[in-house]
This record gives C-alpha cells, structure tokens and sequence, in this order.
C-alpha cells in the first residue's frame, strides 16, 4: 500500500450536542482535545468489539493450495529478502523466486520474451530510476483476445540498519495470493487471458503500474478489468477484507455483490466509515492508494482487495507470526472467488 492518511472527526451532530451540553468545558481548547481523544478512544474499542463477535468465523475452500501459498508467503516475509526494496539484492532474489514459481505454474513470458521481466523507467524528483515489473500470461479459451491484469506489489521498504520491514501483509500476502489465483487458473483454465503482474516500486508512487500501463505489453483497450491485490492478511484493523472499485465502475456491483454473498470472512463493499453514530472514521484516498489507480487513470475497470489500516502498516512488525492464517486463507479465498467472477463476466468488445 502506497499511502495512507487518518482523519479524526467529531461528526456534525456530535459537535452540536457538546455545544449544548458542555459549552463551558469545550469553550477550554486543552479540554476538547482530551475529551475528544477519551471519547475517539471509548467509541473505537466499543465499535471494534462489536464488530469482532460477529466476523469471528473464517472459512476457506480447498482451492487456494494452502500449503503452496503458506510457503510462498512465508518466503516473500523472510528476512531473506531483506524487505525487497527497488533495486535492492533482496528484490532481485524475489524476482528469481517469482521466475521459478511462473514457470512451475505453468505462466508464459509475454511478447515471446524468454524471461518474465518488464523493465520500466520513472521520473523522481529530478533523477531517473527503473524497475522491474514480473509478468507472465495464461491464454483465454472463449476470449483469447481480451485480458484481465491481476496485480499485486512485490516490493517493500526494505531495511534500516538491520532492522528488516519484511512486509508480510504489505505485500506478500498479494503477491502469494496471485501465486494462489495463478495456479488455480492455469489449472482449470480461464475465459478471459490473464496477465498475472507482480509490480515493482509501488511504494515510492505505483511506478511499476504506471508504467505497465504506459507501455503495455497488449494493447491496452484489450485489457478489460484490473484485479488487484495489496494487503490481504492482517486483521488487527477492523477484521474485515474490503472490496472498492465498483463505486467507479458500476458494471462490477454484481461481482461484489455475489463475492459478499460467498465469502468465508466479512467482506465489505467500500471503505465507508465506521457504523453509524461513530466519531471517528478513515479519509484514506482508496482510489489512489495502490496499483489500480493506474488502470483508472485510463479508464480500466478494477476492483481492489486488502484489509484496511493497521498498527504495523509500515513497521518492523509486519511479519508473518502476527498473521492469523485463517483470516487470510479466508481472504485468498474470496479473492479467488472475486477473480473467476471477473473471468466468467461478458466483455462487450464493441464499447472498448
Ligand atoms: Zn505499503
């Protein structure tokens, strides 16, 4: 996940209510503050508490290879890889993990290519950079000329010192999520071709993304939706995996609706704030906040999977023994089935 930013409001009502109340104490700066920090506090564990009775329970089917993805994932958090940053010793060594298990699938280079790597250039401040996205296909049965890209960040923040931010949730659990889908997929085969694209230099501003779309391998009005996936197994937020994009692209609302429908967890549509009656709710930009911006930007239809904000987004303590492996077993699950609800959609050619 790129960014995030946190706002905490007092809501309209709630504001008039103290106004009436306590016009006094509130009149006091240092007073509003604490009382408004004590109730944020109150409200978030009453409001978390409740939530968590109720979306308990995982369950998962036999689809995802759970053996398989538990080792890719463990891989990608390893200390190993050294948070695979851009550029650094520990990506490279993931991209020959991700070379190994392409073609262990059963994954074609693109383009007649012999290896999976798509090299990009990007623009930073007043220097240029590259990076290199990993992409391999499967080609459709009924529609072999269209595509879906499924992605999923590989890079991370890499270390200070020797201090390693192994980046389980953010984002090895997306890219051992699209090992999962991939697998699945080559398997049984799919409608639609599928560009399975794990990207680079997300981090520093969705630069592999970016320059996917910029330079696509196909053409880019055959590419027909983005499935992407970023943070997928840390439930220490709010417990729920949530699904966004619809909102943009109305086309997609009966893919989430029966995707809430099958879920074995508590998937939601939407990164609306909390219940009703909260104080507190999230202004993260999730349409912005990862590698399906860039397919929006040209107006290609996604739909985006990952749990929301937590307190290890970003630090050393994203690893993989804070990861309830139920919880997100239960999300590649969903995502699998997000995945061949997308496959089985009719594209209407005509209107691209
Ligand atoms: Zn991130």
């Amino acid at each position: 996940m790129h960014v995030i930013f946190i706002v905490v409001h007092l809501t309209q009502r709630s504001r008039m209510q103290w106004a009436r109340g306590q016009k006094i104490v509130l009149n006091r700066p240092i007073w509003r503050v604490l009382l408004t920090l004590c109730l944020v506090t109150c409200f978030s564990a009453a409001s978390i508490a409740s939530q968590s009775k109720s979306c308990r329970d995982y369950s998962y089917s036999e689809s995802i290879g759970e053996q398989q993805l538990w080792v890719d994932f463990s891989y990608l958090a390893s200390n190993q890889l050294e948070g695979r940053k851009t550029r650094s010793h520990g990506a490279q060594l993931t991209r020959d993990y991700l070379a190994q298990r392409y073609s262990a699938i059963g994954l074609l280079p693109l383009n007649g290519k012999t290896d999976f790597e798509l090299t990009f250039t990007y623009q930073r401040g007043f220097s240029d950079f590259s990076g290199v996205n990993m992409a391999g296909y499967i080609t459709g049965k009924t529609y072999p000329e269209h595509y879906i890209v499924v992605t999923a960040h590989y890079d991370h923040l890499g270390k200070k010192g020797n201090r390693v931010y192994n980046g389980a949730d953010d984002n090895a659990s997306g890219v051992a999520a699209l090992l999962s889908i991939a697998s699945y997929a080559a398997t049984h085969g799919t409608q639609t071709s599928i560009i399975f694209l794990a990207t680079d230099a997300e981090e520093q501003g969705l630069y592999g993304a970016k320059g996917f779309v910029k330079s696509p391998p196909v053409q880019l009005k055959a590419i027909k939706a983005n499935l992407n996936l970023d943070m997928l197994s840390q439930n220490r937020g709010k417990n729920r995996l949530y699904v966004t994009g619809a909102k943009y692209f109305p086309e997609l609302k009966p893919i989430v609706a029966k995707a809430i429908d099958k879920a074995g967890l508590c998937l939601v549509a939407g990164h609306r704030s909390l219940q009703r009656g909260s104080i507190v709710s999230s202004r993260t930009n999730w349409r912005q906040a990862s590698d399906h911006a860039a397919f929006a930007n040209v107006n290609i239809p996604y739909l985006f999977l990952g749990v929301s904000e937590h307190p290890y987004y970003h630090t050393v303590n994203d690893t993989v023994e804070r990861i309830n492996p139920k919880f997100y077993f239960a999300a590649v699950d969903t995502s699998l089935n997000v995945f061949l609800l997308m496959d089985q959609m009719t594209f209407d050619s005509a209107d691209k």
